[in-house]
């Protein structure tokens, strides 16, 4: 085998950082202040900064976008199932559990990747509370036929938007779909906090519930939560955060750059595809997700050239311990989580990776033993 074309390993972990200088800045403020957590400057900055910047009256920070989901399904005070997609990060249907819910797994549709009115409503029993739809890569998940579905049958309607942020769908912004919708500040996501999430809303009395969900302390607010956590995001993250949100732009636009460059050095490579996002939709283009049959020898045969490609996600929740043991749940059907499961592929981009690198990472690809 001859040298390969990277000579250390290109991170699928789509990393953006921000600058150190001023993150050093911020943290020596930090210890000047000798203020580190409880609700202090920064994280009220962050709250209001990421309000204005995602267009939503609320933005409530804390410490990881799985924590964001338990505290937002803890503060609509549920009882019963809650209706997930099994084509998503295990942290959606998990949080579902910890909130004292049932995950009822549901297939997705074959082009969006994500749930839609038509698989739900079938779902839909007496004990059915919410749906918890995930903007998957990105995409607003059925935003119109879901909340109807929503006041049709009476049950609330929240998001998974660990993929959407700076992300909308005609204008409208992810963060203001749902009654509550849970971010991921996580390394691999588009703004990271090292390890961080919120909840938006538009909802000020469910923002008030939220608040006084997220932690122990004496409440910034007085409205009641039946559960309480410690979820609370420290100044060190919000310090990392408000110097990610600064950057944000002009990562989205990058992305854009290596996105756009790989589709055009993939357009003419034979069986494989990428996914088309809605004219109307604004994305963040964190996610380079392409489908191929011969997926499993193009991540093998990347990885030889240290391009490390991820099967994402791969397998299915219904497929994954705890949610295979319940199988019964649900109505077992799952042909297009399982084709998904087995045919995606997502490539590296973020800070990390030059224009020139996705150029050789396209040549790759095309020279792949087996996806010509
Ligand atoms: C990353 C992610 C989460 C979990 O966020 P963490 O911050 O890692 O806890 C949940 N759902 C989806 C779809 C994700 O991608």
């Amino acid at each position: 085998m001859g040298k390969p074309a990277f000579d250390y390993p290109l991170p699928v972990g789509q990393i953006n950082l921000p600058d150190w200088v001023e993150l050093e800045e911020s943290f020596r403020e930090i210890f000047a202040r000798n203020y580190y957590t409880n609700h202090g400057p920064l994280v009220r900055e962050f709250d209001e900064r990421l309000a204005d910047y995602l267009g939503v009256r609320h933005a409530v920070c804390v410490t990881n976008g799985t924590v964001a989901l338990m505290v937002a399904l803890a503060s609509l005070d549920l009882k019963g199932q809650v209706i997930v997609p099994a084509f998503t990060f295990p942290a959606t249907a998990q949080a579902v559990t910890w909130a004292g819910l049932e995950p009822v797994l549901c297939d997705v549709d074959p082009t969006t990747h994500c749930l839609s009115a038509e698989l739900v409503e079938p779902l839909i029993g007496p004990n059915t509370a919410a749906i918890l739809g995930v903007h998957l890569w990105g995409q607003a998940c059925d935003p119109q036929g879901l909340g109807v579905l929503s006041e049709k049958h009476n049950i609330k309607l929240l998001y998974d938007a660990a993929h959407g942020l700076g992300c909308a769908r005609a204008n409208q912004s992810i963060a203001s779909m749902g009654e509550l919708a849970c971010f991921s500040f996580h390394a691999t996501k588009v703004l990271n906090a090292a390890e961080g999430g919120c909840i938006t809303t538009n909802d000020d009395y469910l923002a008030g519930v939220v608040r006084t969900a997220r932690n122990f302390h004496v409440s910034e607010t007085f409205t009641k939560a039946a559960l309480r956590i410690n979820g609370k995001m420290s100044e060190a993250q919000a310090a990392m955060g408000l110097l990610s949100l600064k950057q944000l732009d002009t990562n989205i636009a990058a992305n854009r750059g290596r996105y756009e460059r790989y589709r055009t050095g993939l357009a003419d490579v034979p069986g494989v595809s990428f996914i088309d996002y809605a004219g109307d939709d604004k994305s963040n283009y964190q996610y380079v997700v392409l489908q191929s049959a011969h997926r499993d020898s193009i991540v093998a045969y990347l990885k030889t050239h240290n391009v490390l490609a991820r099967k994402y996600f791969s397998p299915g929740l219904h497929q994954s311990y705890p949610f295979k043991e319940r199988r019964h749940v649900g109505n077992n059907k799952f042909s297009v989580t399982d084709t998904l499961c087995a045919s995606l592929l997502q490539l590296p981009t973020g800070q990390r990776v030059s224009v020139r690198d996705v150029d050789r990472i396209c040549e790759l690809v095309a020279h792949c033993p087996t996806s010509a």
